[in-house]
């Protein structure tokens, strides 16, 4: 069998890959009401299950099968797995935590199934939790965190573990708004999927272009390089042509291949992302003629519509040349920071001035997104009550 690495890499070096698109409208199109989602098995469960779009993993499996053969048939090469909740933590608010590693096993093993007739490949989705490592929940106590880095990994591991054994090739650890959960996620796959290559997918909350932990999409890549990720991007939360600046970022400074894939635009006033096909597929290959991406792919409010286009769109187009790794000394806070020998003073990566980011904290009438809720898939259930992660605090001030 030949190796993941090598299978991608050789789509890599002759053009643009195709990731799928995104699984929550289709679902809302094909699941009817809360009991679908329950299925027999899980009839007399004793919480509302509605919304949880991983349990379909194991309660309409058909239907899972179906959508990955829709992206599959409209030429995308890599699957994601739809497990982007399935941890104990992401479970919780269900009361599955202890289906959660099954729903992963599962997601892994549909979409391998499906990717083994079209000769495609399967990403195991890792997504971001309802918990942050990076801030507090409770604003009159900058120190608390409702969960410990060791608890994190434990639960990405046990995804991680289940992922690996439904038949990944690759872990997409995406949409990555705190950067804390995310180095959890990594060393929970070090220890237990090694040899699986990952794929690292950074997320900015707003137009600064900063992720929830304060990066910059920059900050974010020297925080994590030392984890050699195959592929790192730039996933949801904007639209395509609001990204752009954010890519040609990471596409000038990461040595390694580089992904973008967008919601389709930014949300409308309910919160629906409804670019059409055409467009978001006119702005990736924009990207893709400017040298900028080696995938493409869709996120929130994406179909099997827009992936055929992204298709047609990046068809014949050259893939971005992956830069020689810059040999210096790097640091992020969340602004990085580059020590050079032939510099005496230190300076943004690249040698180009940090660019100076708006003033952050939520858009103006809108709160800011908390983790796992209202963006990408679908979104996560409220904390139960009495506990007290209502909201995330705004984020932090720029420096
Ligand atoms: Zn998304």
């Amino acid at each position: 069998m030949q190796d993941t690495r090598e299978r991608l890499e050789s789509i890599l070096r002759q053009r643009i890959g195709v990731l799928d698109g995104s699984w929550g409208v289709l679902i809302q199109k094909r699941v009817r009401g809360e009991e679908e989602y329950r299925g027999d098995r899980f009839r007399d469960h004793p919480r509302d299950v509605a919304g949880n779009p991983d349990l379909l993993n194991l309660t309409r499996p058909d239907m899972v099968r179906d959508i990955h053969r829709s992206y599959f048939e409209a030429g995308a090469d890599i699957a994601t797995t739809n497990t982007f909740t399935a941890t104990r933590i992401g479970q919780a608010d269900y009361a599955l935590e202890d289906v959660a590693a099954e729903m992963s096993l599962e997601g892994a093993r549909l979409a391998r199934e499906v990717a083994d007739e079209f000769g495609g490949l399967v990403a195991g989705s890792v997504g971001p939790l309802n918990v942050s490592l990076s801030l507090s929940p409770r604003v009159d106590d900058p120190a608390y965190r409702s969960a410990t880095f060791d608890q994190v990994a434990e639960a990405y591991a046990e995804q991680i573990r289940a992922l690996r054994e439904g038949g990944s090739d690759l872990l997409l650890i995406e949409t990555v708004f705190d950067t804390l959960n995310a180095k959890a996620a990594i060393v929970a796959a070090q220890d237990a999927a090694p040899e699986l290559p990952l794929w690292l997918s950074f997320t900015a909350v707003d137009k600064s272009g900063r992720n929830l932990s304060g990066q910059t999409v920059e900050a974010f890549w020297i925080s994590v390089e030392h984890a050699r990720p195959l592929v790192v991007g730039v996933n949801c939360s904007l639209g395509a042509a609001e990204m752009r600046p954010f890519v040609e970022d990471l596409a000038q400074i990461a040595p390694t291949w580089v992904a973008c894939y967008p919601n389709a635009g930014l949300p409308n006033a309910l919160g629906e992302h409804d670019e059409l096909p055409e467009d978001t597929s006119r702005f990736l290959g924009e990207f893709a003629r400017d040298g900028l991406v080696n995938i493409v792919g869709g996120c929130c409010g994406t179909t099997p519509e827009h992936v055929r286009q992204i298709v047609a769109a990046v068809d014949g187009v050259a893939p971005r040349v992956v830069p020689e790794r810059r040999a210096a000394t790097r640091f992020s806070g969340l602004e990085p920071l580059e020590l050079r020998d032939d510099s005496r003073s230190a300076a943004g990566s690249g040698g180009r001035a940090p660019r100076r980011a708006p003033p952050r904290g939520p858009r103006a009438g809108r709160p800011p997104t908390p983790p796992g809720g209202g963006v990408h898939r679908a979104p996560a259930p409220p904390p139960p009550p009495g506990q007290e992660t209502a909201a995330l605090p705004a984020p932090p001030a720029s420096p």
